[in-house]
């Protein structure tokens, strides 16, 4: 995700990081790209304007032009002003307590991706502990019903429908009812979307907020549509009200320009990202985590805690002192094989690691390089895995020989890992990451 946009700034900054002092001029050409680089990825042309006016004001100030690292002081400056776009702090749900009902209305256009969001949603919450009903009031794209029976089935949730209601405001005041009768303190209302933006649509769904009196109610957008998303989510929040919007296809979304806009154009905060298809695949909205994918500097945060998931506290700490001190050997590279297999979707995790973009290509992460680059280190002695500057080319011959693979993959592998580590190291010098790292793991 991202891929695109992260890609182009990590060139704008690659061409500042190395200069001693940054001039006016430099920073103006800097800004220019950013602008095409936002422009590009379908940004919104006034937040676009907003975003390069402001950076450029701020860059030009004595604290970037006299820093001891100019080019980071200067990345620094659109760090923030990025992770504002997005929305600053993560929001929650304003749900009320366990003992009473809370709603929350889903609305956006049809193959915006509600049905499978409301199912997502009810699964993360039915795990915070939430009594949770899905109500199916999508009564006008054929086989939402069905659909949403099947995706709650999968999540193990109960769903409310009316075989022969045609009325979706009659059927969320059944709906409302029988929560209350059967004790479930969160239902979530999938409404019909159209196709394009309707007034029929958009009075129907102000009568169902009605009845329904939601605690939320959030704009499903689907990202790929970048800008259109932002307009009609402007639309609907003039119109019946917004509280939130979840972002969904994200996983599929190399440019960003919907994330990049919604906050500054509607105001209302992105709570949620949909990161794929399946139910688990929804994940709450940081707007700094997000910033630092699209800075081209991995999410370490996100990647702790899918670690914390699945390995314990200790060993998680372990890896990220590695990563911190930046000591990590192709030892510990042999172990995060076995460890990313534990974790899931290698290339998810791999976009996650600083500096593993751009140090490893696309098709290097696949599962049968992984077995080889295993192999690779399986033929090393336990000396050359703790210390690989050792590895001359009379090793690197055996290795190859012993693990079944070309002297060529070896020095491959050895470059990319001596690449991962320095960007490691590079990452590791900034403060604010490794604070909230240890923030995080509770150090
Ligand atoms: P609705 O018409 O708004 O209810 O849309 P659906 O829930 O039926 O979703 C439309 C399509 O988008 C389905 O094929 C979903 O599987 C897919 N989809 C929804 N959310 C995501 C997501 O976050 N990532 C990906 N890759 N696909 C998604």
């Amino acid at each position: 995700m991202l891929e695109r946009i992260s890609d182009k700034f990590s060139d704008i900054f690659r061409q500042l990081s190395g200069k001693a002092t940054i001039s006016e001029k430099n920073i103006q050409d800097a800004v220019e790209e950013i602008k095409v680089a936002l422009l590009e990825a379908d940004v919104n042309l006034r937040v676009v304007r907003r975003f390069v006016n402001r950076t450029i004001e701020e860059a030009k100030g004595e604290a970037v032009l006299k820093a001891v690292n100019p080019g980071q002081q200067f990345v620094k400056i659109v760090n923030d002003k990025i992770v504002q776009l997005l929305g600053d702090e993560h929001q929650d749900l304003e749900l009320k307590g366990p003992d009473a009902l809370s709603s929350i209305l889903m609305m956006g256009l049809q193959g915006s991706g509600k049905t499978t969001t409301s199912a997502k949603l009810g699964l993360r919450l039915k795990k915070e502990g939430r009594r949770v009903l899905l109500v199916a009031a999508d009564l006008v794209r054929p086989a939402a019903v069905d659909q949403l029976k099947v995706l709650g089935k999968q999540v193990d949730l109960e769903v409310f429908s009316l075989e022969k209601e045609k009325d979706p405001v009659k059927l969320v005041g059944e709906a409302k009812k029988y929560a209350i009768k059967s004790s479930f303190n969160t239902m979530i209302v999938d409404t019909s979307g159209r196709l394009h933006l309707d007034e029929e649509m958009m009075k129907q769904i102000v009568d169902i907020k009605r009845v329904l009196d939601p605690q939320e109610q959030l704009f499903v957008a689907d990202s790929m549509t970048g800008q259109e998303a932002v307009t009609i989510a402007k639309s609907f929040d003039e119109q019946v009200g917004i509280s939130g919007v979840v972002l969904t296809k994200f996983d599929s979304d190399t440019r960003g320009g919907a994330a990049l806009s919604l906050k500054s154009v509607t105001g209302k905060p992105i709570k949620y990202v949909g990161v794929g298809e399946k139910p688990e695949d929804l994940d709450p909205f940081y707007p700094e985590r997000i910033a630092s994918r699209i800075l081209g500097m991995g999410d370490v945060v996100s990647l702790v805690e899918k670690a914390q998931e699945t390995i314990d506290l200790e060993e998680a700490a372990a890896l990220q002192e590695k990563m911190i001190s930046a000591t990590f050997t192709l030892e510990d590279y042999l172990e995060s094989f076995a460890r990313m297999r534990k974790m899931g979707s290698v290339q998810s995790l791999l976009e996650m690691i600083p500096g593993a973009k751009g140090a490893i290509s696309e098709d290097d992460i696949d599962e049968k390089e992984m077995k080889k680059e295993e192999a690779i280190i399986l033929s090393m002695t336990i000396v050359e895995r703790r210390n690989h500057r050792i590895i001359g080319p009379s090793r690197r011959k055996r290795i190859a020989k012993g693990s079944g693979s070309s002297v060529a993959e070896v020095n491959r592998l050895i470059k990319r890992f001596e690449k991962m580590r320095l960007m490691m190291k590079k990452v590791s010098k900034n403060k604010k990451y490794q604070a909230k790292l240890m923030q995080n793991l509770g150090v």
